[in-house]
């Protein structure tokens, strides 16, 4: 794994503060298999790092504390149900450690907005804390609490583009040129529950209501291996995106500004409400980002690109 593994080696204790920029993901394919009787549906996903950053700061403290700032103030607990609270523990049973620290949190990605916003705050205090600590444990090791907290947590630790398979936490590089793409991200006011998504996919589904899913990610994994913008557009899918817009049918419109604006693609990210475009490059970008913002749909609209490093001091 060539991304975010350049500071597994730092030695010992910091003293503090230690500071984490962590990146939301969507996903450029998600193919959502049958539930499964653990109650998680299988999974076969691509997921892509992109730069819309939360970023968590570590600093020695007598007790476990947690403050924020941003998206979510006084809608998200700060309590023991906490992703970042509950990371922090997993870490210090594992290092064995005392769990201390005052932890904040500058939060830009949506609440319950389909970016895995909480996973990536889980994945930047393990690494936070990992450094605060000095418990010496790899990358790796960090993945395997990781796994525990999230499915979307083990791919925020690494970032990039990579694939995801069982529930999404087992997660393997791709092999992709080193390209940057070009995206417009849509806020929605509003979350949307991933359970619910799922729930509505499942009745769907049984109803036959929902569209097919989709085919297996080769399109996709050989568009990352080309140049070509259009190519990658016309790969990308979402067997979430039926369940989410029958949820939330106003989202049609926003994707509907998208394509009409000329976006290689219009999808809804993850579990939604958020909705991702792809742009040719940076300057078309801006241009969707600005027929995005005319609608007066959404709530913020902002301009990204990706694959990007996954949680990261710094
Ligand atoms: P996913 O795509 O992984 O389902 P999401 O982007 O739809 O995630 P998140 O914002 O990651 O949604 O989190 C969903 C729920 O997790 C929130 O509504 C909240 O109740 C809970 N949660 C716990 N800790 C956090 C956190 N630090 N940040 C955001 N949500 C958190």
């Amino acid at each position: 794994w060539t991304l975010g593994d350049d500071d597994d080696d730092l030695a010992g204790a910091l003293s503090g503060p230690v500071r984490v920029r962590v990146p939301a993901k969507i996903n450029l394919h998600l193919g959502v298999g049958p539930l499964r009787s653990d109650g998680y549906h299988e999974l076969h996903t691509v997921y892509h790092a992109i730069s819309v950053y939360d970023e968590v700061t570590a600093r020695a403290g007598d007790t476990l504390s947690l403050t924020m700032q941003g998206e979510g103030v006084g809608e998200l607990e700060l309590d023991d149900s906490n992703l970042i609270i509950r990371a922090a523990h997993a870490l210090a049973a594992t290092a064995k450690v005392p769990a201390q620290a005052r932890l904040h949190l500058r939060k830009t990605i949506p609440l319950a907005g389909g970016l895995a916003g909480g996973s990536a705050d889980a994945a930047a205090t393990l690494v936070a804390l990992d450094a605060l600590w000095g418990t010496g444990l790899g990358r790796d090791e960090l993945a395997r609490i990781a796994a525990t907290l999230g499915s979307d947590v083990p791919f925020l630790l690494y970032g990039g583009t990579a694939l995801g398979t069982g529930h999404g936490e087992a997660v393997s590089p791709v092999l992709a040129r080193a390209n940057r793409w070009h995206w417009v991200v849509a806020f929605a006011d509003g979350g949307l529950s991933t359970p619910r998504v799922y729930g509505e996919l499942d009745r769907m589904r049984a109803a036959g209501t929902a569209p097919a899913p989709l085919n297996s990610s080769d399109d996709l994994l050989s568009a990352l291996r080309q140049r070509d913008p259009a190519v990658l557009g016309a790969a990308l899918g979402n067997d979430l995106q039926a369940a989410a817009l029958s949820l939330r049918p106003a989202l049609a419109d926003t994707l509907d500004v998208g394509d009409k604006a000329g976006a290689l693609a219009s999808l809804v990210s993850g579990s939604g409400p958020t909705c991702v475009f792809l742009a040719r490059d940076e300057a078309h970008g801006a241009d969707l980002a600005q027929a995005l913002r005319e609608s007066g749909l959404c709530r913020g609209v902002q301009q990204a690109y990706g694959a990007v490093h996954g949680a990261r001091i710094g």
